[in-house]
């Protein structure tokens, strides 16, 4: 049985047998994997308190013939108590793990989408402008998982964008404009510039621009489109996200 070192994040857990937990964790380097924590439920169990969501832990396991590895040791590394002190900053967080969780399958690596994860969740912890941080999360996600969002030429024909008749298309990938514009979401100047910067800024330079509210809340619709539309997935978290959106302005 081979024995793997891994740091990884808790996406989801549930409870098994008597004191079992199965963790979904996303790790470095070997992707998403189920991983089995037996005695975890009981309270003197070496386990306590290091394989919580929201907290990144140092693992080992032991892969045996099943899909599921087996924990043998986990240690908290970072506990992101910025995050776990606030319930919106919770959820934003809750939700944006939900959304790796149903985008990738088991076993495939991306050290890429898991330096985003912990990027993501470091900037949460740090500042207070919440905004931004979902739709450049769901940008960044789409180009770590092969789907990356045109925003320089027309997503569909190649050409360059027309300043007059632009428009976002989750089919076609992107932004577009002129004739493959009809029947895609009509966009502005401004709605491009915001899309731009989402996808080329770090979240640390996203979180200091001053963009209306109503610009991001339509971005953020336009990109859930896309998200789901890549990815099949219809997400649990999507209504307390959104049932917590007008408390991001009082942190
Ligand atoms: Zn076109």
């Amino acid at each position: 049985m081979q024995s793997h070192k891994v740091q990884g994040l808790v996406l989801r857990r549930h409870n098994v047998g008597e004191a079992d937990r199965l963790l979904v964790v996303f790790t470095d380097n070997m992707g998403k994997w189920t991983l089995r924590a037996r005695g975890v439920r009981r309270p003197l169990s070496k386990f306590v308190g290091h394989l919580e969501p929201l907290m990144l832990t140092n693992l080992i396991f032991v892969e045996g013939k099943s899909e599921i590895g087996t924990l043998t040791s986990a240690q908290v590394s970072s506990t992101f108590e910025g995050i776990r002190s606030s319930l919106t900053k919770t959820t934003v967080a809750l939700h944006l793990c939900e959304m790796v969780d149903r985008a990738t399958v088991e076993h495939n690596a991306s050290p890429t989408l898991y330096s985003l994860m912990v990027t993501t969740l470091q900037t949460l912890e740090r500042h207070s402008a919440l905004l931004s941080v979902k739709p450049a999360f769901i940008i960044k996600l789409l180009a770590a998982l092969g789907f990356r969002l045109e925003s320089n030429q027309c997503a569909q024909c190649q050409e360059p964008l027309e300043r007059a008749t632009l428009g976002f298309s989750a089919a076609a990938g992107g932004i577009v404009s002129g004739e493959c514009a009809r029947g895609a979401h009509p966009l502005t100047a401004n709605d491009v510039k915001y899309i731009r910067a989402l996808t080329s800024m770090s979240l640390d330079h996203i979180h200091r621009l001053r963009i209306p509210t109503t610009l991001v809340m339509t971005t953020t619709r336009l990109l859930d489109d896309a998200f789901s539309y890549h990815t099949q997935a219809r997400l649990k978290s999507k209504a307390l996200y959104e049932a917590f959106t007008p408390r991001f302005e009082r942190i």
